[in-house]
């Protein structure tokens, strides 16, 4: 039957021993120091404790506490290890007292293991932070609401130049005058500070200028612990080398517009200087063509064609240098496909005739969409410049058909669908990705006086200016269809 001290100290909520100073073995232990032992507290008496310590530091204890032999030595934190080998950590304190005549340590142990557990996992957390803080390529400012540093890493005192010793001292105000006079325009930075800390909730992304010539995009964001703000983060990331090539792509940009601009102009220019001209030339030659003499005819009618081809050359190089330039004016509008189809046949027609070539108009208006978004005069001179392929790339009694169907863009939008189709001489597939180029005369086409190697290069601009597409087929000797697709009216 234990004495009512014994209970006592059973409930006293820490290991209480009784040590020998001689031996320094056991002679009594509270229940505590059972379950802080890992064994019945019985088992534990006539061992000598330094069985269960760990260290040099412990034996060196001891002999302290004997030599001074004082009123209690200050309390200490160690380790023991258990009756079942694991290790714990402890605050102890003993004290030398006069049990019933005989001097003993009365050592008490109190448990810290799970206080040190967290302690260490929250070091271990805060270290992997702060390393990666320390990693990350950007820098870090971190301010309280009141607009007081907090932290910032070295990223951020390398960026601003900050002495070695502003990371220790961290005095707010001078650290972010130092900051501030690095922006070229300090003003703007107040700006963005204040109203970064008026609204953290806000994220807010700046680039700024800094006086040593360098850029920074600078991010705020709030800062929360627990769902509440607490301050404001601060990113910055120099953005020099972008800046620096923005800087250039708007120069070449600007010199790009220019030269456009004034090779359009000089185009424009000269091209109406050579229409006055050469309309003259024309005029002249047909009122001579009334009258000639019989042996000047085929001289006249010579001068009239090359003139005319030269007139038709002279519009195709300033549309296609309209639409380079980006100068062209497009009027997209519904257009009734059954109408356009018939005014570019129409207008094909002295070539038909020249090379005894026909055009069939497969267009069924009752069977197909009836309209096209397109600009009504592009879209004729697209028709024309594939009639009048599909004629002049032709053998003598050949034929040239068209109609319209239901397609789709890429997109997946609706689109019409323009199939000139020939049964000309073909052309090579390998030549296909030359033929919308300029002045790509290919194969075995003849470069004669209705050429211009313009044609396809302009069905191609003004159909991708329509937002559509042209595709080509085609067999060498049998014949090619040209297809361009345009929005559904
Ligand atoms: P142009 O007809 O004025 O030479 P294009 O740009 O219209 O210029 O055509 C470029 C070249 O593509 C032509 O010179 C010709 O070699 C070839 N080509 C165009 N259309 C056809 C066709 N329907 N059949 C065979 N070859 C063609």
């Amino acid at each position: 039957m234990k004495s009512y001290a014994d209970q006592l100290l059973d409930f006293c909520g820490q290991a209480v021993l009784v040590i020998d100073p001689e031996t320094l073995e056991i002679e009594f232990a509270n229940v505590e120091t059972g379950v802080l032992f890992e064994c019945s507290s019985e088992t534990l008496l006539g061992k000598p404790i330094t069985e269960f310590e760990t260290g040099l530091q412990e034996q060196c204890f001891w002999e302290e506490t004997r030599a001074s032999a004082s009123a209690g030595v200050p309390r200490m934190e160690s380790t023991l290890k258990t009756c079942r080998g694991l290790i714990r950590y402890v605050v102890r304190s003993v004290y030398l007292r006069d049990l019933d005549g005989h001097s003993r340590f009365v050592l008490t142990l109190r448990d810290i293991s799970s206080e040190r557990a967290i302690e260490n996992l929250a070091a271990s957390a805060a270290s992997q932070l702060a390393a990666t803080l320390e990693a990350t390529t950007h820098g870090l400012l971190v301010l309280d609401l009141d607009g007081k540093i907090q932290n910032f890493n070295r990223r951020f005192a390398e960026f601003f130049s900050l002495p070695p010793q502003a990371g220790k001292a961290k005095n707010s105000n001078r650290l972010l005058t130092t900051i501030r006079q690095a922006f070229c325009t300090p003003l703007s930075w107040d700006a963005a500070f204040g109203t970064a800390l008026r609204r953290p909730d806000l994220a807010q992304t700046y680039t700024f200028g800094l006086s040593d010539g360098r850029w920074v995009d600078c991010a705020a964001h709030a800062q929360t612990l627990r769902g509440k703000t607490i301050g404001v983060i601060w990113t910055f990331t120099e953005v020099t080398h972008r800046m620096r090539q923005q800087e250039a792509l708007a120069a070449a940009r600007d010199a790009a517009e220019k030269a456009n601009r004034a090779k359009s102009h000089f185009l424009s220019a000269v091209g109406h200087e050579l229409r006055a001209p050469l309309n003259a030339i024309l005029g002249f030659t047909q009122l001579l063509e009334f009258d000639a003499i019989p042996n000047q005819e085929e001289s006249l009618q010579t001068i009239r064609r090359a003139g005319e081809h030269l007139l038709a050359l002279i519009d195709e190089v300033l549309d296609f240098a309209y639409i380079e330039a980006g100068h062209i004016d497009l009027h997209i509008q519904q257009v009734r496909i059954a109408d356009v189809i018939q005014e570019a046949i129409a207008l094909t027609q002295s070539l038909t005739i020249k090379h005894a070539v026909t055009v069939l108009n497969k267009d069924r208006p009752s069977l197909s969409p009836e309209f096209v978004m397109a600009d009504p005069v592009r879209l004729r001179q697209i028709l024309i410049n594939l009639i009048s392929n599909g004629i002049k790339y032709n053998h003598r009694n050949g034929s040239v058909t068209i109609q319209s169907r239901m397609s789709e863009l890429p997109d997946g939008a609706p689109a019409i669908a323009f199939e000139v189709s020939d049964t000309g001489i073909g052309i090579v597939q390998e030549d296909f990705d030359r033929l919308f180029q300029p002045f790509s005369h290919i194969g075995n086409a003849k470069n004669d006086d209705e050429s211009s190697g313009l044609g396809l290069a302009l069905v191609h601009k003004l159909t991708r200016l329509m937002r559509g597409q042209v595709k080509v087929e085609s067999t060498l000797g049998a014949g090619s269809r040209f297809v361009v697709e345009l929005p559904a009216g």
